[in-house]
């Protein structure tokens, strides 16, 4: 991949943009994107942003998000746009594979592909320019840093700095995590400094959900929650009757991984659900254990060393035993934890 520093004098030449992330959005995707969106459309770019799935109703506040197509929903105008695209942003994933249905037509494009994302072992050869780094917080840090770098920081206006600290908030478990350096809170500062209502951010994104999701968390964490307390290890296990009955929605379940990490002693939680069309697994890790390797070894998955996913085809009570054996096979990691 070329650096993204020679994308800088090409800004200033109207292009036809797309900006595309992976299935299934956080808000560290959408955010990053959108911060993308708003600033590219002030150089009058022509710029659209093309999920590849449906997103929660929790992302919906942010500005631009009116104008995001949906791959699945919205194939027919989607696919012309992707095609027209001179330039194709691809931001907070690491693979082609992860922007579901849309693979294809992304593998057959031939314009100029630009990768920024945070995730390991990215697929490099696929992107002409781009930036891969592991050691950011967030795609949203990312694009902060495209955005100084390429001089033009004077246009970084308050819904750029709301849609980048809803990324790079979300992404650091609101500053927890050890990826939140000092040039995290020194970005934060900087956007604060620009004037934006952070406690409104909190609240769009928090403070928006149903009754019937709490309910349906109360369900799981009393009916769904296995604790293997010899393998310093939670399991979530969610049939998709679960989901029907309690009326869950894209970006429900968000979060519901992190409950069980918080129990003393455990040190991988890990949550599988039964999505109908495929088995869809998280997985949270506390210092040493790599669930990047752990979610790539035994769930098709990968993401970074301490949060990774994964997806599989076979039954939910065949993933919940190929779960069992795993931690079996990882037990002397597991177990050697002393809390
Ligand atoms: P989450 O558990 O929140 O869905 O994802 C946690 C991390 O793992 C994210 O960084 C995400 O990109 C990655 N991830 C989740 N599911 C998958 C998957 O099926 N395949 C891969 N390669 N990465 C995943
Ligand atoms: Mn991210």
């Amino acid at each position: 991949m070329k650096p993204l520093s020679e994308i800088f004098p090409l800004l200033l030449q109207k292009k036809n943009i797309v900006i595309i992330f992976h299935q299934k959005p956080d808000a560290d995707a959408m955010g990053s994107a959108l911060a993308l969106y708003n600033f590219l459309i002030q150089f009058n770019h022509q710029v659209n942003v093309i999920s590849p799935t449906n997103w929660a109703g929790f992302l919906s506040w942010m500005p631009g998000c009116r104008k995001v197509l949906d791959f699945e929903m919205q194939n027919a105008k989607a696919v012309p746009v992707l095609e027209a695209a001179e330039w194709l942003f691809c931001l907070d994933f690491n693979t082609i594979s992860r922007t579901r249905n849309m693979e294809p037509v992304i593998t057959n494009m031939h314009c100029e592909k630009i990768l920024i994302d945070h995730h390991q072992q990215p697929q490099s050869e696929a992107f002409t320019y781009g930036i891969s780094n592991t050691g950011k917080s967030s795609t949203a840090e990312m694009v902060y840093d495209f955005i100084v770098e390429s001089g033009h920081s004077d246009k970084i206006n308050t819904s750029i700095a709301e849609c980048l600290y809803a990324g790079v908030m979300t992404d650091t478990g609101s500053f927890r995590f050890t990826s939140t350096t000092a040039s995290v809170h020194r970005m934060v500062a900087d956007l604060k400094d620009r004037g934006f209502d952070h406690s409104q951010v909190h609240e769009n994104l928090f403070d928006n959900f149903l009754e019937s999701r709490f309910r349906f968390f109360g369900h799981v964490l009393l009916n769904r929650m296995d604790v293997f307390y010899e393998y310093n290890t939670a399991l979530i296990s969610i049939p998709q009757a679960d989901l029907i009955r309690f009326n869950v929605k894209t970006g429900d379940t968000e979060g519901l991984v992190n409950f069980p990490l918080s129990i003393h002693g455990i040190k991988l939680a890990s949550i599988i659900i039964d999505r109908g069309d495929e088995r869809k697994s998280s997985f949270r890790s506390k210092g040493g254990f790599d669930v990047n390797t752990f979610a790539r070894k035994y769930f098709n998955g990968g993401g970074h060393f301490n949060a990774a996913g994964g997806n599989n085809k076979e039954s939910l009570d065949e993933v919940v035993k190929q779960f069992r054996i795993a931690i079996h096979e990882n037990r002397d990691q597991l177990s050697s934890y002393k809390f």
